[in-house]
């Protein structure tokens, strides 16, 4: 057992870090309050190499462990969430993973290092209008025409739905056989049939991108499904175990981003002829989100490792997600009362950690959906025969 961070770890945590401060801090209030997604930011992260870190080196990535990888999602959602949503959660972890685990070799020459280098900008697209928690039963349907796959149908609430280049969309080529009739594709968004309409007026997460997709007669080359027929599922949830470990750790990013600042701020505020840091009921607020955020952490670790040594981490992952997210919700929550009227409004930073908190709650499975996959991974049930 060791707690110590690597060097390798350290070094992408720093400069995850000092990125955040100097390119994404300046910019965040301003860009969530125009709900305006900054390009630059993006271009700017894989000049680092921070667009493909955990991906291997022979694909244009660098080829870190998961550990780093999370704390590099910790460092720059704790800036801003809607960053580490467009650039990092969706772009690497529910896009660019999959590819790596499912797609074959001319699949992954032609994309991946195109998308490590910021070129490509990717997205996950399987929630449909009337198909969310649900996923086995998606509507989008892919039939098979001479050298190409049709799809139509539409996609709900997908991040980078309007901007992304290359996305990644489960589709199902025979509905009598459920989840193991659903197929991967690979759809390059100029490929005719293919339609994006952005969301607007949401919560939070204001300087992503969220749109609702639509197929009509989309064409697509066979060679850019993704693994098999009937693999499509498995795909998704592969995408979603490590989806849900990134962005549990850019919940503790926002845990932690809200305890920094209910921490300065106690300081600061002056009531009672004391700063408000020195009664206990306000440490009280601070200390409980001080203890779950660490918890979380570790939470976030755990799964990290286990998928650094080859082990199944999708309970783990889970656990994860569905505690870290509730403890973003909550320590934001906390650090708004610290804040007292001043965290209800848009001059201190907490209002839009809370926003974005109720976010990253949703995507990738609600807590409810995490609990019902721990259990039944608990329990031994399979969730499909
Ligand atoms: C900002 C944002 C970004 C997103 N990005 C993407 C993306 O990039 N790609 C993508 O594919 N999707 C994306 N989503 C969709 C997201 O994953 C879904 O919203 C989420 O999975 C829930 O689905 P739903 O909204 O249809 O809710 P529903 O499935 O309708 O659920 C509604 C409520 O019922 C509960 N519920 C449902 N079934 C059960 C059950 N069996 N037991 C107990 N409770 C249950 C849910 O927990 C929830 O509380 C995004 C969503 C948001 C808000």
């Amino acid at each position: 057992m060791n707690f110590d961070y690597t060097d390798e770890q350290v070094l992408f945590r720093n400069m995850a870090r000092e990125f955040a401060e100097r390119e994404i801090l300046p910019f965040v209030t301003e860009d969530d309050r125009n709900t305006y997604y900054r390009p630059e930011i993006i271009q700017k992260m894989a000049d680092l190499g921070l667009l493909g870190a955990p991906i291997p080196q022979e694909w244009g990535g660098l080829g870190t462990d998961t550990v780093a990888y999370c704390l590099v999602c910790e460092e720059i959602a704790k800036a801003s969430a809607s960053v580490f949503t467009t650039a990092l959660t969706v772009h690497v972890s529910l896009f660019q993973m999959p590819i790596l685990k499912w797609a074959g070799d001319a699949l992954k020459k032609r994309y991946l290092p195109k998308t490590t280098k910021g070129k490509l900008l990717g997205a996950f697209c399987m929630t449909e209008p009337n198909v969310g928690s649900d996923s086995a039963s998606i509507e989008t349907t892919a039939t098979q025409s001479g050298s190409n796959w049709v799809l139509n149908g539409s996609k709900m609430w997908i991040s980078n739905g309007g901007i992304a280049d290359l996305l990644l969309v489960l589709a199902q080529t025979d509905k009598t056989k459920k989840h193991k009739g659903i197929a991967a594709f690979l759809v390059e968004r100029t490929m005719p049939g293919f339609a994006s309409k952005d969301i607007h007026n949401k919560l939070g997460l204001k300087s992503s991108n969220t749109a609702e997709l639509s197929f009509q007669d989309c064409k697509v080359p066979a060679e850019n499904m993704v693994g098999q027929v009937g693999d499509g599922f498995k795909v998704g949830m592969y995408a979603l175990d490590n989806g849900r470990t990134s962005t549990a750790a850019a919940c503790v990013g926002i845990a932690q981003g809200a305890i920094d600042a209910a921490v300065k701020y106690s300081q600061e505020r002056i009531q009672f002829g004391k700063p408000i840091a020195s009664f206990q009921l306000v440490q009280e607020l601070i200390v409980e989100s001080i203890v779950e955020t660490e918890a979380a952490r570790f939470l976030v670790h755990r799964a990290a490792y286990l998928k650094d040594k080859g082990e199944p981490f999708t309970k783990e992952a889970c656990m994860a997600k569905y505690y870290a997210a509730e403890v973003a919700a909550r320590s934001a929550t906390k650090a708004i009362k610290v804040h007292g009227g001043y965290g209800y409004s848009g001059e201190y930073p907490v209002e839009r950690l809370y926003r974005d908190a109720m976010g990253l709650l949703l995507y990738e499975g609600t807590g409810e959906i995490q609990k019902l996959i721990i259990g039944r991974e608990s329990i031994g049930i399979p969730a499909f025969a």
